[in-house]
């Protein structure tokens, strides 16, 4: 018999939505009439179709595949040209962050890439991440070994826990004792907090100067709507020599179900090699990509780059405010009904305060039983999510608007 790796087997505390799950099933179950009345705003994911720019370069794309002229085999695992030229023209000169095409590597997700980036990093890092946190940026750790086993709460030996709470505004303070790794996020998930220019200088100097590594997600950048709030970490200067930047397609333009993001990995951003020598790690990840990855479909980059078309800028626009319109909608509601709200103004998510008395999953199962609501109790984001509660507001407008009211009657009972 092989023998398994056993760092999987101290993930038992990774249950959030299964449990979600078992609890939505064992609800409906019971309460059959209730089934079709339930309204999920738990996971995620985005619910309206793509932009019609990314459908009409698809289509054509798959015409392309069709004749032997215009046919594409295998393509650089790094991604095409044309697609890297445009992001870094639209995504990162326009606003001034000094990225060249070279730097941006595509893939089918930024899960993965958060995952991946791993491979390059040696196991003897400290590594911190914010709580309440995306889930993956520990149970990758885990999986690579870099953790103990976890406590009661959840939280894994080894890692370096920052709380983002209300006093700090949703945004970790920084360590108190030295880390090697961060991860950051922002626009955040699961809060919908966001960082100020002011806050990320914070984060940048910190790295620059303990030498630590910023490992910055940005996938919820298109909803950031209040001016002065950075979209890119590299607008920080110095940024360049300490951080790592991941993208995606995922929330701006819909591709949850298409599959297509980026990472940014610049050139002179280093780490130690075992002998104390300077590695660079764009290097590194390229030779991780080309051997462990084989690059994204011809038809789904071109897709990609339609975003960046004009018609397809609207578009997302468009699809963009779509979705903050339902944050907005989804805040008033809970502020009238005397609920304490977060989020929601430059993100996709609404983080509120669970009623007193009240712990994330005892509210999870009052919304469930009394409004057939499923949202994502906070606790399951960490320890200090507890007693909070994430509404998304990726649904369609007549769902948001049926769960507003139906939250309202429970409450205001
Ligand atoms: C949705 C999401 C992503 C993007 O994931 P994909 O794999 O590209 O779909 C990355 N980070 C966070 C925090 C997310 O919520």
């Amino acid at each position: 018999m092989p023998t398994v790796n056993d760092n999987f087997l101290k993930l038992a505390a990774g249950y959030l939505f299964p449990e979600i799950g078992r609890r939505v099933a064992e609800f409906a179950q019971a309460n059959p009439e209730a089934e079709a009345k339930i309204i999920k705003m738990g996971i995620g994911d985005v619910t309206e179709p793509l932009p019609e720019a990314c459908i009409v370069a698809m289509h054509k794309a798959v015409d392309d595949m069709s004749k032997r002229e215009s046919f594409h085999g295998y393509g650089p695992a790094q991604g095409y040209d044309w697609l890297r030229e445009a992001i870094v023209e639209h995504d990162y000169q326009s606003r001034g962050c000094d990225i060249a095409a070279d730097e941006v590597f595509l893939s089918d997700a930024s899960k993965c890439d958060c995952a991946n980036i791993l491979d390059i990093l040696g196991n003897d890092n400290t590594v911190a991440v914010s709580d309440p946190v995306y889930p993956v940026y520990v149970d990758t750790n885990v999986m690579a070994g870099n953790t103990g086993e976890a406590d009661d709460s959840g939280r894994y030996g080894g890692l370096v826990y920052l709380p983002a709470v209300e006093e700090n505004g949703f945004t970790p303070d920084l360590p108190t004792t030295r880390v090697d790794i961060i991860y950051l996020c922002f626009p955040n998930n699961p809060t919908g907090s966001v960082a100020t220019k002011e806050t990320l200088k914070k984060w940048v100097d910190y790295a620059r100067e303990h030498g630590s590594l910023i490992l910055f997600d940005a996938a919820y950048e298109a909803f950031v709507t209040e001016p002065g709030i950075p979209r890119s970490i590299y607008e920080i200067p110095g940024a360049r020599d300490v951080a790592i930047e991941f993208r995606s397609f995922s929330k701006n333009a819909g591709f949850t179900g298409t599959r297509c993001a980026f990472t940014v990995v610049p050139k002179g951003l280093t780490g130690k090699a075992a002998d104390g020598s300077s590695v660079e790690l764009h290097g590194l990840w390229k030779r991780r990509q080309s051997t462990k990855f084989n690059g994204v479909s011809y038809i789904i980059q071109r897709g990609a780059e339609a975003v960046y078309s004009e018609a397809g800028k609207e578009q997302i626009a468009e699809l963009v405010s779509f979705y903050l319109e339902n944050a907005r909608i989804i805040r008033e509601a809970l502020e009238q009904a005397g609920m304490t709200v977060f989020g929601g103004v430059n993100a996709p998510y609404v983080w509120v305060k669970t009623p007193e008395g009240q712990t994330s999953w005892q509210f999870f199962d009052t919304l469930l039983n009394d409004a057939n609501i499923v949202g994502t109790p906070g606790s399951g984001f960490g320890a200090a999510g507890e007693g909070y509660f994430r509404l998304s507001a990726f649904n369609s407008r007549e769902n948001v608007e049926e769960a507003m009211q139906r939250i309202g009657a429970v409450l205001a009972v």
